[in-house]
């Protein structure tokens, strides 16, 4: 076998691409109720059941009436009104209006509907002030959706905005990928769980508390979650119990020194895709298949642990469930401090985005990295609300440079 911590360094995009093209969306669908379907992705397609309007409806409060059946110079007449639920059965005779409320259905013997702001009401008689164009504040039918028409493709994750969309088509089942199922495994002979008296050398166990919040989607199933010691026995066990998870993620132990047993474990037990990233913090990750299940092995410091879980872990996840892959969201903004950096690899700092008002009253973007960035220092992800990428070929940064951001909310989507 050759030695596979001989292979060459592959960039984050490179990486991502090669997850994204080895997995494959779980095939396994359930029928979920929309209330319980938040943060699930769609297995189908959703076709629109019904058109939406359903009737022609009126935008606003006004008056509706026929645009070639009224003289504007010359009041017109209120012959009733309908609300919103409250349908009016007449047909409207030249001349006459009907008092119109918001979402009440109009008539088919009206067209158009006045604003009630650009007319003067006296008891039963309307004068228009400002006559709109024939058609003006009606919501057309099916001007949302025609009956037939895809809503939503494949693929959706479903937040609120589609829920209240389908719910707006009266949909009652949805057709969802099962959940992922995942393992989490944190090594290290030095970690004890919470609770425990720290002896000499010990610490707790910060990553898997944040690799399984980071994991609390809600298509996400962590089936097991434990520590195992340094130990290659343990670390062939942990592998083989892997069996039909979908998703191995394990944290440490994975570079190469004499207690490192996961890349070498996942090397010789099952398939090695990469072991090697040109990236900072971060730069072992193994990622591989160990019999039916991915397995991606993560640096455990806790820093490289959350940005690669960012990077990688969620574009895999996201693959997992079928959702289409997205390329990273970058925002531009300018540096407020320098930043030290040796060309290389590409490096992801904590930074804080913000928008300052310059004095002229334009806008603009500023990052400014949160304090110093060793990758065992949790807290620099305290305040931050983006990574700011140095690019691997890049020196030294002045404060002043544009720099490119990955706002957090746009990697946690
Ligand atoms: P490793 O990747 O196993 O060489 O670990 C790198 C550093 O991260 C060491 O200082 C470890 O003690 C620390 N570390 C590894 N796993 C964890 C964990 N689960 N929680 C907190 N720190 C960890
Ligand atoms: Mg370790």
């Amino acid at each position: 076998m050759t030695d596979p911590t001989a292979q060459a360094r592959l960039d984050l995009e490179d990486a991502i691409r090669r997850i994204e093209t080895a997995l494959v969306p779980v095939s396994e669908t359930v029928v979920l109720r929309p209330e319980d379907a938040l943060g699930r992705v769609l297995a189908e397609p959703i076709a629109a059941p019904l058109t939406l309007p359903p009737f022609p409806a009126s935008a606003m409060d006004g008056y509706a009436y026929a645009h070639d059946r009224i003289d504007p110079s010359q009041p017109l007449r209120v012959v009733g009104t309908a609300a919103a639920g409250h349908p009016y059965t007449g047909a409207l005779e030249p001349q006459t209006c009907l008092r119109m409320l918001t979402g009440a259905s109009v008539p088919d013997s009206a067209d158009t509907v006045v604003i009630q702001e650009n007319v003067v009401r006296q008891n039963d008689q309307v004068q228009i002030r400002s006559l709109p164009e024939r058609g003006a504040n009606i919501r057309a039918v099916g001007q949302e959706v025609v009956a037939g028409q895809q809503l939503l493709p494949a693929g959706t994750r479903l937040n609120a905005f589609h829920l209240g969309l389908l719910a707006s088509v009266g949909l009652t089942e949805l057709t969802v990928r099962r959940c992922i199922r995942v393992q989490l495994v944190s090594t290290g002979d030095e970690l004890v769980p919470a609770g425990s008296k720290l002896e000499p050398g010990q610490i707790f166990d910060s990553n898997r508390a944040l690799l399984t919040a980071l994991l609390s989607r809600e298509d996400v199933t962590i089936e097991r979650s434990v520590h195992l010691r340094d130990d290659a026995d343990a670390t062939a066990q942990a592998l083989n119990a892997a069996g039909h998870s979908d998703l191995l993620i394990t944290s440490g132990g994975v570079s190469v020194g004499d207690s490192d047993y996961i890349g070498r474990a996942l090397a010789e037990r099952g398939s090695l895709n990469f072991w090697r990233l040109n990236l900072k913090p971060g730069k072992p990750v193994a990622f591989g298949r160990i019999g039916d299940c991915w397995m991606l092995g993560l640096p455990g410091n806790p820093v490289s642990t959350a940005i690669t879980a960012l990077l990688l872990v969620l574009p895999a996840l996201r693959r997992l469930s079928g959702e289409p892959a997205q390329p990273l969201l970058r925002v531009a903004a300018t540096l407020t401090h320098p930043i030290r950096h040796n060309p290389g690899r590409t490096e992801f700092q904590r930074g804080v985005l913000e928008q300052r008002s310059s004095d002229s009253g334009a806008r603009e973007l500023i990052v400014t990295p949160t304090g110093d960035q060793s990758s065992n220092r949790l807290s620099t992800f305290s305040a931050a609300n983006c990574l700011i990428e140095i690019d691997k070929s890049a020196g030294d940064l002045d404060a002043g440079t544009r720099v490119h951001t990955l706002p957090l909310g746009g990697l946690l989507g």
